[in-house]
């Protein structure tokens, strides 16, 4: 396997990886979307709300609201000593207090939490929560917990997560008469002639659309893609760094296999 990095920072990551096969890279992509763990507001115990929001929907807004998530600290409520009952190392409190007594209606935002553990913060202060009027207000404490994408949406790490084959886009030199159509007809603009021929730039941004395959009437130009090599894309809802997303979800694979080769050889006889 050979990966080559394209663009990365603590949002976003952009990779080729070469020789593995669909399964893997798949596997890999589920694993990140469903079994990387992140914080969440899973319970919220409402004090006061006199908001045009139920309580309900309240919980359900805050509960979208992407926290951080430290690399240490916490457990997972069903591996906690608790019992899952909330603990400190199993649970980050984040406290709700507006009153809006001025003339017109006030936004509350994520900012307006105020986190127990400042490393259990909303990742954005300018998520909006509510409107509230004149007279109104809200108070509450919310919980938040390590959880999984797979138990609920709140838990995703991810906002994007996605792979294509990568793209390979061959002209005929023999059938091609330098007539420009494909280089019209790309919407991503990386087809250009040069000296009677045809020439690629960042295959790697091709969509596979095909249509400039569509449109060369000599039939010079045939898109394929490579099934061993894949390009990636992995954005963070900013709750843990891109490269952290990643990286434990190649752990989580590597527990997997070895899991599964471990009841394997149980099943065979240790042969
Ligand atoms: S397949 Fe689409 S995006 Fe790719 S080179 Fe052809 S027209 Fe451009
Ligand atoms: S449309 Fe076909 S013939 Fe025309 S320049 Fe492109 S590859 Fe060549
Ligand atoms: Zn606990």
């Amino acid at each position: 396997m050979e990966i080559t990095v394209l663009e990365l920072d603590d949002f976003k990551a952009r990779f080729i990886v070469r020789g593995v096969n669909v399964a893997f890279i798949n596997a890999l992509r589920r694993i990140m979307i469903a079994e990387v763990p992140c914080m969440a507001i899973d319970e919220v115990a409402i004090i006061e709300n006199s908001s045009v929001l139920y309580d309900e929907i309240l919980a359900h807004r805050l509960a979208m609201i992407p926290l951080k998530t430290p690399k240490d600290g916490y457990v997972m409520s069903k591996e906690c000593k608790c019992g899952g009952a909330g603990c400190s190392l199993c649970q980050a409190r984040l406290y709700l207090d507006v009153k809006w007594e001025g003339e017109g209606a006030k936004t509350v935002y994520s900012g307006d939490l105020k986190p127990e553990d400042p490393e259990v913060a909303p990742v954005y202060d300018n998520i909006p929560i509510v409107k509230l009027s004149q007279g109104q207000s809200i108070v509450l404490e919310a919980y938040a917990t390590l959880g999984l994408g797979k138990d609920h949406a709140k838990w995703q790490p991810t906002s994007a997560c996605a792979y294509k084959y990568m793209p390979v886009i061959a002209v005929d030199l023999s059938l091609c008469d330098g007539c420009g159509a494909c280089v019209e007809s790309c919407p991503k603009g990386l087809l250009k002639l040069s000296e009677g021929s045809v020439k690629v730039s960042n295959v790697v941004d091709c969509t596979l659309c095909r249509e400039c395959e569509r449109v060369c009437e000599k039939g010079a130009l045939k898109v394929g893609w490579d099934e061993s090599t894949f390009v990636f894309l992995v954005e963070s809802t900013g709750t843990l760094k891109v490269s952290d997303i990643v990286l434990k979800a190649v752990h989580v694979l590597r527990a997997k296999a070895e899991e599964f080769n471990f009841q394997l050889s149980k099943m065979t006889g240790g042969g």
